[in-house]
């Protein structure tokens, strides 16, 4: 958090020599900083009156801006108001979230938001399947509709943002609604290894084991993050295996496939093999405007012609991750509120300028094929071929070793991303480059200047 004494105090210091004493002293020295919004960008200024509102708009817009980029060392919207405006505006801006959360607490009119969960909108209604996630979303829905019968232990991974604490959250809301005698726990890898240290220290490890040995239904969110904690995973282990023996379900999610959590998955490889294991993959282009219509809906937005050509945009743009998806609607509906704004794509590419921005730097694997094909003169076609010769076989050895460098995607994505290969020739591609790197001068400049063009 800024302190805002100071960077009013920086702000005079910055505008002070753009200007003549009297104008200075007539229009800036009266403004307040009421507010920045570093998530938005936004520094809030206000002004004596309306009239000087205008002055500073109109007049001297252009040095406000520089001295808050010098200031801020980023760029950010300038908005100026008079203090009643200013309140005022506030004000809508809660009554904005409040209606949020007053919306959604009870989804489709059942009683889930008596229930009391803090994510009363990850239903499954409120969850849109596509290609990318049907099995996940139907293994998940099997299990909340028969725990303990359907697949046990289920287990979901995929990268971040594609719906793994959805589908979780959804099977607590379905089955605190439709088995409410079930003890069913949700904790994050995180909350669990925090309890657990903190059951250590205080302890406590006999009131640790005996919650968790309680649960009927236990699901384990990003189970990834034990991959390093002895302890923890220690635990976890035998919470696991009592649960496993007492046929309680457990559903797991992690942003790997479990033969890539290496030291956890020897450990309970060992024990009994995996009944379910669902991936998730990036939405394609028609799920992704039928999850921004879905939060649209969420959010209260009137759908027109305007509006569904910005949902349009942001599904061309927003391609392998619904979280941001997300965010890009939100940010939408929050600013068009605050402006009393129409939504047209105009006025979406004004707010959305950052993240469609980023986006285009950010790196995705059809990027890194395309680079990649370019330089070697392949078709596309054939680095997804079964062709083994050095002229094909080389340079998808570089593509993968790129894909699993330059983006989070797992061993097991890329090989099918390469038509369909096993995650072991992954591994191999990348331990070839990477040893080939560390000797031959040659390959590290080719490698680093094929990076350079892709993030270009
Ligand atoms: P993960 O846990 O895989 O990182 P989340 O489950 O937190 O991702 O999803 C990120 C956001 O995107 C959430 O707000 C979630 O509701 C939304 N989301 C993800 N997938 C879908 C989907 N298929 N339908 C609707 N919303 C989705
Ligand atoms: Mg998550």
């Amino acid at each position: 958090m800024k302190d805002i004494n100071k960077v009013k105090e920086s702000f005079l210091k910055a505008v002070r020599p753009e200007m003549s004493d009297m104008s200075y002293n007539t229009w800036f020295v009266p403004t307040g900083i009421r507010r920045i919004d570093e998530e938005d960008r936004i520094v809030y200024i206000t002004a004596e009156n309306d009239f000087a509102a205008n002055i500073l708009k109109t007049r001297y817009n252009s040095i406000i801006e520089d001295s808050f980029r010098k200031i801020l060392k980023q760029d950010y919207r300038i908005i100026i108001k008079t203090p009643e405006s200013y309140r005022h505006d506030e004000q809508n801006l809660e009554r904005v979230n409040e209606i949020k959360s007053e919306g959604s607490a009870t989804p489709s009119g059942t009683s889930m938001g008596a229930s009391g969960l803090p994510f009363p909108d990850d239903t499954f209604d409120n969850f849109v399947v596509g290609s990318g996630n049907k099995y996940a979303h139907a293994a998940a829905l099997a299990v909340a509709e028969s725990p303990s019968h359907a697949y046990n232990p289920l287990f979901i991974y995929g990268g971040s943002g594609l719906g793994k604490t959805h589908l979780l959250h959804a099977i607590v809301i379905y089955l605190k609604e439709h088995r409410p005698e079930l003890n069913v726990l949700y904790v994050s890898s995180e909350m669990f290894t925090n309890e657990l240290i903190k059951a250590l220290g205080e302890n406590k490890q006999r009131e640790f084991k005996n919650k968790y040995r309680k649960v009927d239904v236990l699901l384990i969110d990003d189970i990834q993050f034990l991959e390093n904690k002895e302890t923890t995973q220690e635990e976890f282990f035998h919470t696991f295996n009592d649960l496993y023996d007492l046929n309680k379900q457990i559903i797991i999610t992690s942003d790997r496939p479990p033969n890539e959590l290496t030291t956890l998955e020897e450990r309970l490889r060992s024990r009994f093999s995996w009944n379910m294991i669902a991936g998730l993959s990036p939405s394609d282009y028609e799920t992704r405007v039928a999850i921004l219509v879905k939060k649209s809906e969420n959010y209260n937005m009137k759908m027109d012609d305007d509006l569904y050509q910005v949902i349009c945009l942001i599904a061309e743009k927003i391609t392998d991750n619904n979280r941001e998806l997300e965010g890009a609607i939100k940010r939408i509906n929050t600013f068009s509120t605050l402006f009393h704004e129409h939504i047209n794509v105009a006025f979406a590419k004004g707010i959305l300028t950052e993240i469609l921005k980023n986006n285009k730097n950010n790196v995705t694997p059809d990027k890194i094929k395309t680079t990649v094909c370019r330089k070697f003169n392949l078709k596309m076609s054939e680095i997804d071929s079964s062709k083994r010769t050095n002229k094909v076989a080389y340079p998808r050895q570089i593509a993968m070793y790129l894909c699993r460098t330059m983006t989070d995607y797992s061993y097991t994505q890329i090989g099918n991303y390469f038509g369909g290969r096993h995650y072991t020739t992954v591994m191999h591609a990348c331990e070839v480059i990477q040893k080939e790197i560390g000797r031959d001068d040659d390959k590290r400049n080719l490698i680093s200047s094929l990076k350079e063009e892709i993030k270009a």
